[in-house]
């Protein structure tokens, strides 16, 4: 076995070579023609001409060797539920849902929009949709209309599929009032609606467009839907991500080269084998969920876990005994729910038989000593950080223990894995940084692996200008992170360079957040920061200028103009959104040329030195920042 390091190279220097081989990782119904079309950079085309479809590599092909094995385990402590599928069973309902899908006039290429919670009928769609050639887009179920409607006007589906509720922490969240004013609000108008009813929550029908789904179901108890073969490069599926942009962007997925890039990954970075059982805490609303609650165990011949509930509920060993009951072998989540289960019993830890778990894998933020330390020592397992975006869809930097044993470093999420080139860029000159130590924006050269994004939904020109035009003088992909290197290749990941802040591994653009709160009738500007907190990494943090600045004049006004202000988040944006505090000012700190300082304010918050403030119009505007955050 070659050592990673000349593993890793011959993905770079014989990328054809290398990428040919991890082809053969998944079935093809046509051989591809190309490995590689980079003939108009920076768009990649992966295993040009291949045919081949993720429902059969997920479901069908496991069929001859582990029909009776699980597949798809669903656990609900919300609703005090487990359910079982089998990769036949799963087979069949996959099925059922593709005729459903198709009986409601979904056709390939067409849209499916879902907004729905972690039930098992998710899965099903998402796979349902990759089987007929439909392309899905997963909406999070935290996010609330105006989010919603948004991502339906850019998506433009032919139907949206949803529930009637989601539970959390014991509380139902019901889903179909958000969906019939995200409708209502959006220009685009879905034909149909199809409702799975969990009897959790009563809603009312649309005659004409909503769908009831246990009912269409019982129609196709035997349904035969044979995959649909689509060419490696047809979209499997947009999700909607943040940037500095009010206006979220669609990162669009191939099929082929997201099914190698994923089936690759399950060997060399998580180290699963057929048979075994993966746990990913995550939710199929973000990526990790698309990547590694669905696709990639399933694509490995793996049992996956799909856990509705919180981890703490009914207590902190729920997720450590799930790991005992199913022979869990990879878990991944976040560090956020890790520094969660901190503050529960640690005896928790080793209360179950963990004997089954090889290591916890942990992603989506930055992930500090003390939280990894702490968790490493109460599980007595290897973690193992790993850095990547809703962009890459799979992990950029990571340590590949399924190809070689290394050691992880403390505060490090690793070294690039296969096919990236990472380099590390001067963000004003454009000049590589090859010394250890020194700091830059962690780039990658093209052309992306497999698996990565392939263009932003309906705006190409968007995805050049967004991700490849930032650094000067070259065209090289930017992750908006930065980073350092150390003399053993292992990076270090030091926080964004834009806008974005990211709350308990969730990713959030200020400025959407922002538009948010200045929708409420008294808010004339506002600005929203992400500030350091010890549980979930960050918090936004806004303070607004009023209109009428007399309704907040004392603390109880003020108080209150807060809690409308926050409830205007959560129904527009949802509760994922919601600042910490909203505070106000009569002046926001800007520079003579009108540019928000959020740095600066940042900076104040987080009680740091603001830096150079030569160019502030009204340094007073600043004072007032650092007079609220003083009185705490
Ligand atoms: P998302 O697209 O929501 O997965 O967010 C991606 C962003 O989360 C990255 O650009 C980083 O800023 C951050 N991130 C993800 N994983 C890590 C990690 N292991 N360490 C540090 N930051 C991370």
């Amino acid at each position: 076995m070659p050592s990673y390091r000349e593993f890793y190279r011959r993905s770079i220097d014989d990328r054809e070579g290398f990428w040919r081989e991890q082809a053969a990782l998944i079935e093809w119904q046509q051989p591809f023609e190309r490995v590689c079309d980079y003939d108009r950079p920076p768009f990649v085309k992966w295993f040009v001409g291949g045919t081949t479809n993720l429902c059969h590599n997920a479901v069908d092909r496991h069929l001859a060797e582990r029909a009776q094995q699980n597949a798809l385990i669903w656990v609900s402590t919300e609703v005090e539920q487990e359910r079982v599928y089998s990769f036949a069973a799963l087979h069949a309902e996959v099925q059922r849902m593709a005729a459903v899908l198709l009986s409601a006039g979904v056709k390939q290429g067409d849209r499916v929009l879902l907004y729905m919670p972690m039930i098992p009928e998710a899965a099903f769609a998402m796979l349902a949709c990759a089987r007929i050639g439909a392309i899905h887009s997963v909406v999070f179920g935290g996010f609330a209309s105006v989010s919603l409607a948004s991502r339906i006007d850019d998506a433009q589906p032919v139907l949206v599929i949803s529930a009637d509720a989601g539970s959390r922490g014991g509380k139902v969240m019901a889903y179909k009032p958000l969906l019939d004013e995200a409708i209502r609000l959006a220009q685009h108008q879905p034909a149909k609606v199809l409702m799975v009813d969990r009897g959790l929550s009563a809603f009312e029908r649309v005659a004409g467009r909503d769908l009831d789904y246990a009912a269409m179901r019982e129609q196709h108890l035997d349904a035969q839907v044979p995959c649909t073969w689509v060419e490696s490069n047809h979209p499997s599926y947009t999700l909607y991500t943040s940037g500095t942009t009010g206006k979220p962007k669609g990162v669009q997925r191939d099929t082929g080269g997201y099914a190698v890039a994923l089936a690759a990954s399950m060997t060399q970075i998580f180290d699963g084998r057929p048979g075994e059982t993966y746990f990913s805490t995550s939710d199929i609303g973000w990526v990790v969920g698309h990547s590694y609650i669905v696709y990639g165990p399933l694509l490995a011949g793996m049992a996956t876990i799909m856990y509705e509930g919180l981890p703490i509920r009914p207590d902190g060993g729920i997720w450590w005994k799930l790991v005992e009951q199913y022979r869990v072998s990879v878990m991944f989540s976040a560090p956020t729910a890790v520094r969660v289960l901190k503050k529960q019993d640690p005896a928790l830890l080793s209360k179950y038989d963990l004997s089954s778990l090889k290591r916890l894998f942990l992603a989506g933020e930055p992930l500090d000593e003390p939280t990894a330390q702490w968790i490493a020592k109460g599980l007595g397992k290897p973690i193992v950080d790993n850095y990547w975006q809703t962009e890459t869809g799979w992990p950029i930097l990571g340590i590949a223990n399924g190809v070689e044993p290394a050691p992880s470093k403390w505060g490090s999420p690793g070294v690039p894995m296969v096919g990236y080139d990472v380099r590390l860029i001067d963000e004003t000159t454009g000049a590589e940084l090859t010394g250890a130590h020194q700091k830059g924006v962690v780039a990658i050269e093209g052309p992306l692996p497999p698996g990565c994004m392939q263009t932003v939904w309906r705006d190409d020109e968007r995805f050049v200008k967004t991700y490849w035009s930032t650094i000067p003088g070259r065209q090289i992909y930017s992750t908006f992170d930065w980073g350092i290197r150390d003399e053993d290749g292992y990076f270090f990941i030091l926080g964004r360079t834009d806008d974005v802040i990211n709350v308990a591994g969730h990713r959030l653009g200020t400025r959407e957040i922002e538009e948010s709160i200045a929708s409420h009738p008294n808010v004339a500007e506002v600005a929203v920061v992400g500030v350091a907190d010890p549980l979930k990494g960050q918090v936004a943090m806004a303070f607004a200028v009023l209109k009428d600045a007399s309704a907040a004049a004392d603390p109880t006004a003020a108080l209150k103009l807060e809690g409308e202000i926050m409830k205007r988040v959560d129904e527009t944006l949802g509760a994922v959104g919601r600042p910490a505090r909203v505070r106000f000012v009569s002046v926001l700190p800007k520079t003579r040329s009108g540019k928000l300082l959020r740095r600066a304010i940042q900076a104040v918050c987080e009680r740091r030195d603001p830096g150079d403030l030569t160019t502030i119009e009204d340094p007073s505007a600043l004072q007032q920042i650092r007079d609220l955050v003083n009185a705490g």
